[in-house]
This record gives structure tokens, C-alpha cells and sequence, in this order.
């Protein structure tokens, strides 16, 4: 359970703070958990008085501050990306419990707010020298199976190329945009964030039925220096030390389960495709969990793309968010138990 430690998926859990009309509806009735961040422990209550106790490796109360849950979920992986190795962060959770918040909130009326892109671009930009250096940023949708460039519109069917000597994913058709400073960075996302909101008004969706993406690839020239300590050699005989590393965001759908009997057409397609990513993903997890040496990639494209940023070498972070609500503990419970699998 050590933050730098590649290999195995690093779990935390956060609650959401009730909401106004949660502080209402639900004013007679404890939440459906209690929380021991000491302990990393999170207690799910069965009933009046029974509960099920879970560990995780970071418990993040509803107190948590932003900078802290970056700190926590994203730093370890952000820092392995300016050294060189491939991370993702993702977070999952039913819909309305925090995810865009813990990973998209850009913080424009209070910078305490941000959240873990928006961090994770700060702590890039702080670290790389522009001048030798460079950050470039790509943003999608995954919907229904298809990649969408949320920085180009036109570009609705984006291919996932592996390549099979490296391993190396890439989305050669994804709109490359290269990052120098943390405004521009705003402004990408801010067009990603319309862009994501017309594409699924004219899909007839929501956007908790997709999975958000974002993708940063660092690009570093060390000085010898810097990356031996062959001081003593003639720097100028010496190539520079190329250092890629590449962090991947993911935002996922929706988790909470699309009552099959009452859907039909287009929304049983939706949920069948949610389903379908969210199940690979989880049996991925799980094999890393196992150190199985067959890990299910190719089940979907959710995880054919986060493939070379996901085990092995890479620094993996997955957040699950649950509300308080013991109205929803069904759902809430289903995330646990998600959570649970790569323990
Ligand atoms: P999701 O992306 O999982 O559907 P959101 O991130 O949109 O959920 O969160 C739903 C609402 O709850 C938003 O209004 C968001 O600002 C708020 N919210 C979520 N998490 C927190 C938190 N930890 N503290 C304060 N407000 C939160
Ligand atoms: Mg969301």
C-alpha cells in the first residue's frame, strides 16, 4: 500500500458532504457510512446495528480539502510522470458523488477548489523548462465504444493504435495541443468541457454516460548531469536523456445501474456499454490485484487506451466517491465493492 509503489492499483475512498436537500430528506437518518481515516477503515451500515467494515488505502472524509485529496491520489502518479514512467488517475462512483469534482473542478472563483487536473498541470508546469521540455495535451469522450476529440468536434472516431513491439498506445488522430502555461491549460478544458456539452445534446446523453479522458504527455531533455552522475565525461559527446511520461485522467461514467426492465433502445445500449467498460476495467484491476500475468486489456477500448499507463511499470490511482445518503446505500455499496477488488 505504498503511494510510489507501481504495480498494483492504489484505492482511496472519498464521501461527499450532504447536500442541501440531502441535509433535509435524509435529517432523521445517519449516513450510510462512518469514516475511520486513521484506521483507513470505512464502516458500511447494514442496518440500525450491523455494519461491514472495508480497508482502503486512503480514507478521505467529507473534511478533506482538495489539496489534500491530490496530494493523497495524484502526486505519487504525477511525480512518476515527470520521471519518466506512464500513471492514470481515474475516479469511479454513481453519478452526482463527486467525481468531476475531485478531478475536473477548475476553480475559478476560489483556487482552493481546483481539482486534480488543474493541480497535476501546476506541479508539470513547476517542474519542466519550456525550453527544453514540452507538455502537450489531448481531451476526449469515450461514448458507446467510440473515442471523441473534445478539442476538434469533426473528430468523432478516433482509432486506438497499439504498437506491438512497445506496447505503446497513441491516438494518432486526437488533436495534439501543446501546453505552456496553466491559463491555456483552463482554456483547453473550458472548450473540451462545451465542446463534450454539444456533442452528447446532439447524442440525445447525458454527460455521466460517458467517460471523460484526459491525456498528458511530458516530454523532457535531461542534461547528462541530471540524470547520471558522469560528471567526469565530456557532456558533448554525451546524447541528451529523453525522459516520456504520459498521465492519463479518466473520468468515468456513471456507475450506478440502469434498471435494465425500464430502459429500452437507445438508453439499454447506453447502460449495455457502460456496463461493458466498467466491467473490463474492473476485472483489469483485479488481475493486477492477483498478479495474474493475463491481464484482460482487450475487453474494451476504456482499457485498450490505458493499457501502457496501467500496471507494470506505471503508478496507478483509482478514487471511488460515494454520498452519504442511506437512501442510495445500494449503489454506494456496489462502489465499495469495486473498490474492494483491487485491495
Ligand atoms: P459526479 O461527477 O460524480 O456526477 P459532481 O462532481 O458533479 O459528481 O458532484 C455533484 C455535486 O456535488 C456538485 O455540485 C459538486 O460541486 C458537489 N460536490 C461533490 N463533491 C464535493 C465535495 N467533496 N465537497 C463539496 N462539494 C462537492
Ligand atoms: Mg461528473
Amino acid at each position: 500500500a505504498d503511494a510510489g509503489v507501481p504495480g498494483r492499483v492504489r484505492v482511496a475512498v472519498r464521501l461527499r458532504p450532504r447536500n442541501g436537500e440531502e441535509m433535509i430528506a435524509d435529517a432523521d437518518f445517519a449516513d450510510c457510512v462512518e469514516l475511520q481515516p486513521e484506521l483507513k477503515r470505512l464502516k458500511l451500515r447494514k442496518n440500525n446495528w450491523d455494519t461491514d467494515t472495508f480497508e482502503f488505502d486512503e480514507v478521505l472524509t467529507e473534511y478533506a480539502s482538495q489539496k489534500r485529496v491530490y496530494e493523497v491520489v495524484a502526486k505519487p502518479v504525477v511525480e512518476g510522470v515527470l520521471d519518466g514512467y506512464n500513471g492514470t488517475i481515474m475516479a469511479y462512483g454513481q453519478t452526482g458523488t463527486g467525481k468531476t469534482y475531485t478531478l475536473g473542478q477548475l476553480g475559478e472563483e476560489d483556487v482552493a477548489d481546483r481539482g486534480i487536473m488543474v493541480r497535476a498541470m501546476e506541479d508539470i508546469l513547476a517542474e519542466v523548462s519550456l525550453e527544453t521540455d514540452s507538455i502537450s495535451v489531448s481531451y476526449m469522450q469515450l461514448y458507446m465504444e467510440t473515442v471523441q476529440d473534445l478539442l476538434d468536434p469533426s473528430n468523432d472516431n478516433i482509432a486506438i493504435v497499439e504498437d506491438p513491439k512497445s506496447g505503446d498506445v497513441s491516438l494518432p488522430g486526437a488533436t495534439l495541443v501543446e501546453i505552456r502555461d496553466q491559463q491555456s491549460f483552463l482554456e483547453l478544458l473550458q472548450l473540451g468541457e462545451a465542446h463534450r456539452f454539444a456533442a452528447n445534446t446532439k447524442l440525445n446523453t447525458e454527460s455521466s454516460r460517458s467517460h471523460a479522458i484526459l491525456m498528458v504527455n511530458v516530454r523532457r531533455s535531461l542534461k547528462s548531469s541530471e540524470s547520471n552522475g558522469n560528471s567526469h565525461m565530456n557532456k558533448s559527446l554525451k546524447p541528451p536523456v529523453v525522459r516520456k511520461g504520459k498521465l492519463v485522467v479518466v473520468d468515468l461514467a456513471g456507475s450506478e445501474r440502469i434498471n435494465k426492465s425500464g430502459s429500452e433502445g437507445h438508453t439499454l445500449e447506453e447502460a449495455k456499454s457502460i456496463n461493458l467498460s466498467l466491467s473490463a476495467l474492473g476485472k483489469c484491476i483485479n488481475a493486477l490485484a492477483e498478479n495474474s500475468s493475463h491481464v484482460p486489456f482487450r475487453d474494451s477500448k476504456l482499457t485498450r487506451l490505458l493499457r501502457d499507463s496501467f500496471g507494470g511499470t506505471a503508478r496507478t490511482s483509482l478514487v471511488i466517491t460515494i454520498g452519504p445518503s442511506p437512501r442510495h446505500r445500494g449503489e454506494t455499496t456496489s462502489t465499495i465493492m469495486f473498490g474492494q477488488r483491487a485491495m
